[in-house]
């Protein structure tokens, strides 16, 4: 932030990550209001406790459609179209296989190929019934589980924005573990910094400055094991049922809506840089921004943020390379 008015910061643990709330006012009242609508949310859409509405969904699966609230059904109808695209890597029904390999959990270590061929088929979307009169979800096979992971904080800080719009705040930013949000245009936009993949806690690549939009970063680095020399991370290829390996470290994306640059976060992960960016020429609200293994950042198009390179072990590649 260059502005010279004053900055107050909120910070809770909710959802297992660090949230940080910025706000122009000291209004300590809003902030709670902000954590409680991040909590509800959370109730909603977990699937790391025995009850939520998702879970209910799970539980019932290969036996009846269950009704669930709106928000978690449009959510789940946006989860759904994005894992139905021809080759997509999004999969909202990769729960089985998150599960066995609990990457990032204690206990993690590579499943034996056996199991992961048996989880496959319990992973296809086709095999999700929405009804969109009912306001029902149904798994058809017995076994299946939805796993929003990837994008419950995208949607749940759009629902943030939202909310503190709708209080009359013209300036916030809302930092949900990583899916930054961010509202109004301050004196010299929000600055949000790219992470150095493996780097110390608060090393930086560079910073990205916005306004009105939100920036998602998936990386490999954030939760993954080693073992016999190999690193495991936790986005998974719902095809082969192992974690993506390709020539990235990590991808950010900047869109109006946080849930949009969740969701393209995973698919651009699967496609990598050249197919990534022929795809973004055709999404001019989506932009990506790829910093790969070899050490270089990469921009699909830079009209929506711009970028200040700091870590000079890093090399900007401006313009597509596809
Ligand atoms: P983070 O929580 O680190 O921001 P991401 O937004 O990158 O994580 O999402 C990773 C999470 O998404 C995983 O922990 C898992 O719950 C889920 N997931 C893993 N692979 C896929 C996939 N191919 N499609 C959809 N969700 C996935
Ligand atoms: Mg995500």
């Amino acid at each position: 932030m260059s502005s010279g008015s004053h900055v107050y910061g909120y910070s809770a643990v909710l959802m297992g990550s660090p949230i940080l709330l910025k706000l122009f006012d000291n209004n300590q009242a809003l902030a709670s209001q902000v954590f409680r609508l991040i909590k509800q949310y959370e109730d909603l859409l977990t699937v790391n406790r025995a009850q939520s509405e998702v879970m209910n969904i799970n539980h019932a699966a290969g036996r009846a459609p269950v009704t669930v609230s709106a928000p978690v059904f449009e959510l789940i109808r946006c989860a759904l179209a994005a894992s139905l695209v021809k080759d997509s890597c999004f999969n909202l029904t990769i729960g089985p296989l998150v599960k066995r390999w609990r990457i990032g959990f204690k206990g993690d270590s590579v499943p034996p190929a056996g199991e992961i061929a048996t989880l496959l088929p319990r992973t296809r979307p086709e095999q999700v019934i929405l009804d969109d009169e009912a306001g029902t979800v149904f798994l058809t096979q017995p076994d299946m589980e939805i796993d929003l992971g990837a994008i419950a904080k995208g949607f749940i800080a759009d629902r943030v924005r939202d909310y503190l719009k709708l209080q009359g705040v013209e300036q916030a930013l809302i930092n949900l573990g990583g899916n930054v949000q961010t509202l109004g245009s301050p004196p010299g936009g929000w600055t949000v910094g790219l992470k150095k993949p493996f780097g110390e806690a608060d090393a930086l690549v560079g910073a990205i400055t916005v306004e009105n939009k939100s920036v998602v970063t998936s990386g490999v680095y954030e939760r993954y094991f080693e073992q016999d020399g190999r690193r495991y991370h936790h986005i998974l290829d719902p095809r082969t049922g192992y974690p993506l390996d390709n020539e990235l470290d990590s991808v950010t994306i900047i869109s109006t809506d946080s849930l949009d640059g969740d969701i393209w976060t995973t698919l651009i992960y699967g496609m990598g840089v050249e197919k990534g960016c022929a795809l973004l020429r055709h999404q001019p609200g989506i932009e990506a921004i790829f910093v790969t293994k070899q050490r270089e950042v990469i921009f699909s198009s830079a009209s929506q943020f711009s970028f200040t390179l700091r870590d000079f072990d890093y090399r900007l590649v401006t313009g597509s390379t596809a």
